[in-house]
């Protein structure tokens, strides 16, 4: 039986507690027993992260350490330029060949933007979509669907639709942190302990006086 290689992608400047309670709730109603996390070195969506690739692999290390349900990939980080899901996909695939399904996790925010997305349809035939809702995205996803139907062929989004997971809605995200320690404010509770100890140990994101 191929194994199950469950792919959550991000910048993860810094990882935060919403990010891992995302992933474990997915795995929850899944029934994974692994989820994988791939840092990009340069998302191609957003501007370039704030933290070297080294520090935010480190804070996703200390994150997950000792934590069975977590691993993480560095694909992305070890290569150069973009980092394009089509390439990381056709990556794992050639050292995994067929012994392994691959699943891509995707926010529906990401899903919109899909039609965009370097070699989309070949990323949407090489993983398994799952999309990851949550609260005000599920009430935006009939018009996403709807875009999506003009892009793709009505068999595969029927087959996404049965692949939308709802998550909670957690209201942390890495620009917050990033902007309370620039701001001297506490990130206690929002990061583990481990990670926060780590921002502050190396002065990461703090505002250059
Ligand atoms: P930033 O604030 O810098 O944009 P972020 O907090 O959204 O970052 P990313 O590393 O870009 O973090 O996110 C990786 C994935 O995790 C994305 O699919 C994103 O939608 C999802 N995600 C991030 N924060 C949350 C959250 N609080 N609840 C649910 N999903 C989240």
């Amino acid at each position: 039986m191929p194994t199950d290689i469950v792919l959550f992608g991000g910048t993860f400047d810094p990882v935060h507690n919403g990010h891992l309670i995302v992933a474990r709730a997915l795995a929850e109603q899944r029934g994974y027993e692994r989820i994988t996390l791939v840092p990009a070195a340069s998302p191609p969506h957003k501007g370039a992260a704030e933290a070297s690739g080294e520090d935010r692999l480190a804070m996703l290390r200390l994150a997950v350490a000792g934590e069975e349900l977590f691993d993480i990939c560095e694909l992305e980080l070890r290569r150069t330029g973009p980092s394009y899901t089509y390439d990381t996909l056709r990556e794992l695939r050639s050292r995994h060949g067929g012994s392994a399904n691959l699943h891509w996790v995707i926010g529906a925010d990401m899903l919109e933007d899909l039609p965009n997305w370097r070699r989309g349809r070949d990323v949407v035939e090489m993983a398994n979509l799952i999309v990851a809702v949550r609260p005000p995205w599920d009430r935006r996803l009939p018009a996403i669907w709807a875009n999506l139907a003009s892009a793709f062929p009505s068999d595969w989004t029927q087959a996404v639709l049965k692949q939308v997971v709802a998550v909670p809605l957690i209201g942390i995200s890495s620009t917050e942190i990033r902007r309370r320690v620039a701001g001297g404010l506490s990130i206690r509770y929002l990061v583990p302990q481990t990670v926060e100890a780590y921002i502050a140990g190396h002065h990461l994101y703090h505002r250059e006086d």
